[in-house]
């Protein structure tokens, strides 16, 4: 049987997020330890491993659509970065894909 990670638990409501917008597709919600003023997470309410396990179409435009509405609603939309971490070697942490919004201070490139 699949246990639950954290954020299907989110999307079920069965422990609390600060969430700042959802749909019928994604959830977004505050990092809890933020890496900016805005860390933002959006999580597809399907649960997959990872951005190697996307289905051909459908999530991967609902996370993007919802990181630029989101970026407007939180008045960044003129600078925000969007970064998918994929895998334990680039510091994936929780194995249910997720995109992390990063905004409110100068972001240098290249990210470390
Ligand atoms: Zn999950």
């Amino acid at each position: 049987m699949y246990l639950m990670d954290i954020f299907c638990k989110i999307i079920n409501k069965e422990i609390p997020a600060e969430i700042i917008y959802e749909n019928n597709h994604v959830i977004a919600f505050n990092d809890i330890n933020p890496v900016a003023p805005i860390h933002v997470l959006i999580v597809p309410k399907t649960h997959m491993e990872g951005l190697n396990n996307l289905p051909e179409e459908g999530d991967q435009q609902h996370i993007l659509n919802a990181a630029a509405e989101i970026a407007k609603q939180l008045g960044v939309s003129d600078g925000y970065r969007l970064v998918i971490n994929c895998g334990e070697k680039a510091g994936q942490t929780v194995f249910h894909l997720h995109a992390h919004l990063i905004a409110g201070r100068d972001l240098a490139w290249p990210p470390g």
